[in-house]
């Protein structure tokens, strides 16, 4: 198994693994492999696969849309939503997102880094920045989305009416807003669009990556596994 000159860098560089190391590596498609180092240089190197360690397996099927915020910030959803399982990650440009631009490759980079940090095997997709009308004229008519929206009137029990309507495993989306929230066009746009349950996360404004967090437990306590 070729090694890429960054993983090299990492395992000889700043590791300081030698030839006949053990170690555990994934790639995002075959689980995870207790692995020996066979070759070890400064620009590459080979791994023997010994044995799988941990078979592959997928998240549930949950996207999680977010307008960006601030770097940390958003580097924290990122983080945070591959812990709790996300299965892509589609950032979206509103009225009202301040960060116009994101690095795509870096917050690639960031969801890989989380699922090694945590152990998981499985490495979700971070999308391209695509504007949110662009993606709603798109949305498949199958895939519910839990549109968290502050100005929702009620507390967060009206999380239990949002899920009793839509019983039963189906992929979902969250969708949480910037920080200065949707515009009036949006939420029209969002409470015509027929996949879209309105889910109130508590009557307090929660900061953007906090919702993230609040809105992917709700729905992992409802329908995770
Ligand atoms: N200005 C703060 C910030 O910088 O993060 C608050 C931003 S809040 C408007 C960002 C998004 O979090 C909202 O658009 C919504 O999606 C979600 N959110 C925050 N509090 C919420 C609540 N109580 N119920 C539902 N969604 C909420």
């Amino acid at each position: 198994m070729p090694l890429s000159r960054e993983a090299a860098h990492y395992l000889f560089g700043v590791m300081r693994l030698g030839q006949g190391a053990e170690l555990s590596v994934f790639n995002g498609a075959d689980g995870e492999w207790d692995a020996r180092v066979a070759e070890a240089g400064k620009k590459g190197g080979t791994l023997e696969p010994l044995a799988q360690s941990v078979p592959q397996w997928l998240p549930p099927d949950l996207w999680l849309m977010f307008a960006p915020v601030k770097k940390a910030r958003t580097d924290f959803i990122v983080e945070k939503a591959v812990e709790m399982g996300v299965r892509r990650l589609l950032p979206v440009a509103t009225d009202f997102t301040n960060s116009e631009r994101i690095r795509q490759d870096r917050l690639q980079a960031h969801a890989r880094e989380a699922a090694e940090q945590c152990g998981a095997v499985f490495v979700p997709e971070v999308a391209e920045l695509s504007k949110l009308s662009a993606v709603l004229a798109d949305w498949p008519d199958a895939r519910r989305l839990m549109f968290c929206d502050e100005a929702a009137a009620g507390s967060s029990s009206a999380l239990a009416g949002v899920f009793a309507e839509a019983e039963g495993p189906g992929p979902w989306a969250v969708l949480i807003g910037p920080e200065g929230g949707f515009s009036e066009a949006e939420r029209t746009r969002l409470y015509g669009l027929p996949q879209a349950h309105v889910a109130t996360l508590g009557p307090r404004i929660l900061r953007a990556e906090t919702a993230a967090v609040a809105a992917l437990t709700l729905w992992q306590t409802r329908f995770g596994d």
